[in-house]
């Protein structure tokens, strides 16, 4: 006698349900050769479910053990119980268990997906198949289009997907009116001539007569077997199949889960597409809030770069003091300014004194900010004339009532006249216009910069604001690699000028340059925080429909475990549904922020559009659909395929 296929030896079943142990097969001993067709017969709740999850390995045993062609099945890890089962078994149930969201052609074609046959041969052997058990015309219809007897002809096709050599069947007529009963049963005979081993459970002995073999079953345990009356020379063990298509790279694999997860998205439209606006929102709140963050900071820069950064500013009152805004600290002098000049690396030091005056033209009067300055503020501010001349030295030692407009004064007085060599009227003393400044825009702080006169140090002094103190030196450097040790000299300078009192502050360009720039990256930061936070909750939206997803497709979980999925196929597949959803979520988001973005800018909102912000939050959706996704597939690839089977 050759090994026998199938050998069980005193197998016993235990279910636990907490405290309560129920023993529902109690030492099962039971041989079975290669290309019987056995009949296992029973009343309900005999037992016979139980035991065939057990031949098919779709559970373990408590007690006993498993021969498989001789080998212990406990010896086998997740993985080559997954391939016995899909390679080795072929199940058929009682109520057929097809995947309701799938046709016909693609619910035959699940254990080849699995076992990682080509797309195409797939195709056209599920075709082949279906066409055969009498289906040509059914192949793109799903499960809910079929009659029973049909969708249990296409559970046979399934089972025998994978050419499977034992062929299980549980109660296969037991919801099938007697016409398709009997065909299903000639079906199963015609797989018996064909040298498959054939295993049917039922309760109803005109099915079991039907088989070679009956094996009766109470209680769990077998109370008869008629034996095998004429016991076939059993073809030689085939070989199970042992290794998978090598095409099952794991690339066809992933674009295979691609193609379920897009599938199964489009099964539940309206829920996708709320999960996917969570993602959207998500995204695009990054994308727009980095554009704006980034973009609010590089226009603050821009603007304070346009001042130049080989510049240093002193300005009255000691360090770290509040200083009044009347300027009433009056410790800068014209000395001081003539001090800083001679210090070595300057070029040009520009003492500037403000006031506001109004200045009149015919019968226009303007309000605006005077600034008493030298000779050298176009150099020093990088602020050239637009046209006519600027104030000279000579201007000043003369006291010379000459003043350069900016361009805000000179439109606002004199419209597009050209305003040079008219006189306007500030303080009831006549100022002849020499000169009109370029634009130079907003400043940092938002002021507007051409809204000046400039006039002689001296003669703004004496003649418009009544002070002799300065609000500010500007002082311009040249060799910008020198400028803490120039700083330092200036200070020196103006210091020993003041005495040893420190009653005046230096600050030079580039280093406000570098506090702003903080400023707004924290600024950015949070806004890119409350951005996060949004895509984090889009993230749990992900998770909680998955979850949901999962649990709703717990008997699709059973049955691709049953038909041969490994442990990964199914964690893939969950993971992947995920992913597909946020990377879905994530483009759309990008392109909806970019958009508007756009839009924002197209309204006059400073943007800066980087591809950094576009692929962190890319990525970062990606990432959560891998994240969130996790959870819920773990928990879906770790069911127990007995219990998902019969959930509903
Ligand atoms: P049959 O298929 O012969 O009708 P089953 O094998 O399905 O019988 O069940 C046999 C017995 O085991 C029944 O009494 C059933 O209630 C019990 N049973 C089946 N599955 C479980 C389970 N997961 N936990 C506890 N008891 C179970
Ligand atoms: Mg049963």
């Amino acid at each position: 006698m050759s090994t026998p296929l199938i050998r069980l030896e005193g197998i016993g079943r235990t279910y636990r349900n907490g405290e309560l142990a129920t023993t529902v097969l109690r030492d099962v001993n039971l041989d079975i050769q290669q290309g019987e067709f056995v009949a296992i017969m029973g009343t309900s709740g005999s037992g016979k479910s139980t035991l065939m999850n057990l031949l098919g390995c779709l559970d373990q045993p408590s007690t006993g053990r498993y021969l498989f062609n001789g080998e212990d099945i406990a010896q086998f890890g997740s993985d080559e119980l997954a391939r016995l089962r899909r390679k080795t078994f072929g199940f058929i149930f009682q109520s057929y268990h097809l995947i309701p969201s799938a046709t016909a052609t693609e619910n035959v074609e699940v254990p080849a997906i699995y076992a990682g046959l080509p797309r195409e041969q797939r195709h056209q052997r599920a075709q082949e198949l279906l066409t055969e058990l009498g289906l040509g015309e059914r192949l793109n219809n799903r499960p809910s289009q079929l009659s029973g007897g049909q969708q249990q002809r296409v559970s046979i096709a399934r089972a025998l997907m994978n050419d499977a050599q034992v062929i299980l069947a549980d109660e296969p007529t037991g919801a099938l009116d007697s016409q398709s009963g009997r065909d299903v049963l000639a079906l199963l005979k015609q797989l018996h001539q064909r040298g498959k081993t054939v295993i049917v459970i039922t309760h109803d002995r005109d099915v079991a007569s039907h088989a070679d073999r009956l094996i009766e079953i109470r209680d769990g345990q077998i109370i008869h077997d008629s034996g095998n009356p004429a016991p076939e020379q059993p073809a030689p063990a085939t070989p199970v199949a042992d290794e998978d298509h090598p095409a099952s790279a794991a690339l066809a694999d992933t674009g295979e889960a691609v193609r379920m997860a897009l599938r199964a998205l489009k099964a539940n439209l309206f829920r996708t597409v709320l999960t996917l606006l969570g993602i959207v929102i998500g995204v695009a709140s990054v994308v727009v809030m980095l554009a704006v963050g980034n973009g609010a900071r590089q226009e603050v820069l821009d603007r304070i770069s346009s001042m130049g950064t080989n510049l240093l500013l002193v300005r009255p009152g000691a360090p770290n003091t509040r200083r009044s805004q009347d300027g009433s600290t009056n410790t800068l002098t014209v000395q001081d300014a003539e001090q800083a000049a001679l210090v070595d690396n300057v070029v040009a030091a520009v003492p500037e004194m403000n006031g506001r005056v109004t200045v009149r033209s015919g019968n226009t009067d303007y309000q605006t900010q005077v600034t008493a300055t030298s000779a050298d503020l176009p150099i020093a501010r990088d602020w050239p004339v637009a046209s006519g001349v600027f104030i000279n030295d000579e201007d000043d030692q003369r006291y010379a009532a000459v003043a350069v407009l900016g361009r805000t004064v000179a439109t606002n007085l004199f419209g597009n006249a050209d305003p040079i060599g008219e006189y306007v009227l500030m303080n009831n003393v006549p100022f002849q216009v020499i000169g009109i400044m370029s634009e130079k825009g907003a400043a940092p702080w938002g002021a507007d910069q051409d809204d000046v006169v400039f006039v002689p140090l001296n003669t703004g002094s004496l003649r418009l604001i009544g002070q002799r103190y300065l609000n500010s030196i500007t002082i311009m450097i040249d060799d910008l690699r020198q400028a803490d040790a120039t700083q330092e000299a200036v200070f020196q300078a103006i210091l020993q000028s003041h005495a040893g009192v420190e009653d005046f502050q230096i600050r030079n360009m580039a280093s406000l340059l570098e506090n702003v720039a903080q400023t707004q990256n924290t600024f950015t930061v949070l806004l890119g925080s409350i951005a996060a936070i949004s895509l984090l909750v889009g993230g749990i939206g992900v998770m909680n429909i998955m979850l949901v997803n999962v649990t709703e497709r717990t008997r699709e979980t059973g049955i691709r475990v049953a038909t041969g999925a490994r442990t990964s196929n199914i964690l893939q597949q969950f993971i992947v549904e995920a992913v597909v959803v946020s990377a879905i979520g994530g483009a759309l988001g990008v392109i909806g922020g970019l958009a508007f973005a756009g839009g924002l800018q197209f309204f006059g909102t400073a943007i800066q559009f980087t591809t950094g912000p576009v692929l962190l939050a890319f990525g970062c959706a990606f990432a959560t659909g891998l994240i969130f996704g996790y959870m819920p597939a773990h928990k879906a690839a770790h069911l127990d395929p007995v219990v998902a089977l019969s959930a509903d």
